[in-house]
């Protein structure tokens, strides 16, 4: 495996899942393994968990280039494409703080439902772990869609079981991400990503959808595009 942030070869392995944890999103052994991989296997040169490598392998297929994410801050698009950038996407921030036409909208502070933003405005909007948060996540996805210009992409990230159908949560206990002790009811998990996760931004009016991968299927990433314009 090769990191698509750096190009790194060497991974780490740290476990963070919890067993509450385990228990509300009622995960099997292998379920809790690859969500444990997604958070917690690390590229020992860059720090990317297989979560951001992911991501970041979804912008370079926006990009289409074969380049890591590193090697293409010194290509064609760096200086002019714009980017939104809604809370801290794992590790990637630095590297995608240095193209040309970036912003940082911080979350929940940004609201997902309503992004203060004029339509028509980023090449690329990217949000990481997030959207799992957000109350209404199908009208969030419209709002990425309106800020985006013809031809952009939303590139994101939500923790995904592979194997079954998204769920909502209301009704059920609160689940937090992060310790429940400290954490705030934006962060309380309100939808818990499957199978389906694609269509969710083809219901907001994205013309088409691609997944990417880390390691199938400890980490997937979502590239949506609107509209295809010829780069
Ligand atoms: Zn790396």
């Amino acid at each position: 495996m090769h990191c698509g942030v750096c190009g790194g070869t060497v991974f780490s392995c740290r476990p963070v899942l919890w067993d509450g944890l385990i228990k509300e999103w009622q995960l099997s052994r292998s379920e809790a393994d690859y969500i444990d991989r997604q958070q917690g296997e690390t590229c020992d040169q860059c720090g990317a968990n297989l979560r951001s490598i992911a991501l970041a392998n979804a912008v370079r297929a926006f990009l289409g280039t074969a380049q890591t994410l590193q090697e293409a801050l010194h290509g064609p698009d760096s200086r002019t494409l714009s980017i939104l950038e809604i809370n801290e996407a794992g590790t990637l921030t630095p590297f995608l703080r240095r193209f040309g036409g970036y912003v940082f909208g911080a979350y929940p502070e940004v609201d997902m439902h309503a992004i203060p933003y004029a339509d028509a405005t980023f090449d690329v909007v990217i949000h990481s772990d997030t959207l799992e948060h957000v109350p209404n996540f199908v009208h969030a996805l419209k709002e990425c869609r309106r800020v985006l210009k013809p031809g952009g992409a939303l590139c994101y990230t939500v923790p995904t079981i592979v194997g079954r159908m998204t769920r909502d949560r209301s009704g059920l206990q609160k689940s937090f991400h992060g310790n429940p002790a400290t954490a705030s009811d934006d962060l309380v998990v309100q939808t818990e990503f499957g199978a389906d996760a694609w269509t969710y931004p083809m219901l907001a009016g994205f013309t088409d959808v691609s997944i990417h991968t880390a390691a199938y299927p400890a980490a997937t990433a979502l590239m949506a595009r609107n509209g295809w314009t010829v780069r």
